[in-house]
């Protein structure tokens, strides 16, 4: 890593670090954080990254919520995660529906690329950590290599994912499966030798 851009772990919210709700999360209420991704969140924050969340809220434009109550509910979750000794450097969001065909909408790389600049994130020697083709796509749009986890959409995703699509997505069952793998990659990673892929089972088989 150059002195200036530093890399970052991307993170999708809703069946990442929350769960899923078919109607959609509408209020802090309805927030609620998936078994272990506050301590996975905690790793992360002792991770040398930005720590940045990037989620399609579809949820606006449709009319089912304000951007305020989007924006209050980042602010709480944000809250609860420095409770628990983890850290959150910036959330972007998408708040248009699909038909308005933006750019920053996932499967779009706009979110990334958004954040990128702002927080002189080097998208490269970055990871984006979702549950959808969405976000894969995304990621690799954007450079990032990816991983998908098996909460959420995430083992339904992953059935019915093309080869080509998952090719070099590491698989983990949830955020800190998905957290622990980075971990060991990134402490690999700054060791003098090349990190073996795939063969040794104590390596991070992140693509
Ligand atoms: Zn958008």
């Amino acid at each position: 890593m150059t002195a200036a851009a530093s890399r970052a772990v991307f993170l999708d919210r809703d069946g990442v670090i929350n769960r899923n709700r078919d109607d959609y999360v509408k209020s802090w209420e309805e927030f609620e954080f998936l078994p272990g991704a506050l301590e996975a969140l905690q790793r992360l924050a002792g991770l040398d990254c930005r720590v940045v969340v990037v989620s399609n809220q579809s949820v606006i434009g449709r009319g089912i919520v304000t951007r305020a109550t989007v924006e209050d509910i980042h602010r709480r979750m944000t809250d609860a995660i420095v409770q628990a000794g983890g850290r959150i450097d910036g959330i972007w969001y998408c708040p248009h529906r699909p038909e308005e065909k933006c750019g920053c909408r996932k499967p779009g790389d706009g979110l990334l690329r958004d954040a990128a600049q702002a927080l002189d994130i080097e998208l490269a020697s970055s990871i984006m950590i979702g549950d959808a083709q969405s976000d894969i796509i995304a990621a690799k749009a954007a450079g990032c290599r990816a991983v998908l986890v098996k909460t959420g959409r995430g083992v339904e995703h992953a059935a019915r994912m093309p080869s080509s699509v998952l090719e070099g997505v590491y698989v983990a069952g949830d955020l800190a499966e998905a957290v622990a793998c980075i971990a060991r990659l990134w402490q690999e990673s700054s060791m003098p030798h090349e990190v073996s892929r795939g063969a040794d089972h104590e390596s991070c088989p992140i693509g």
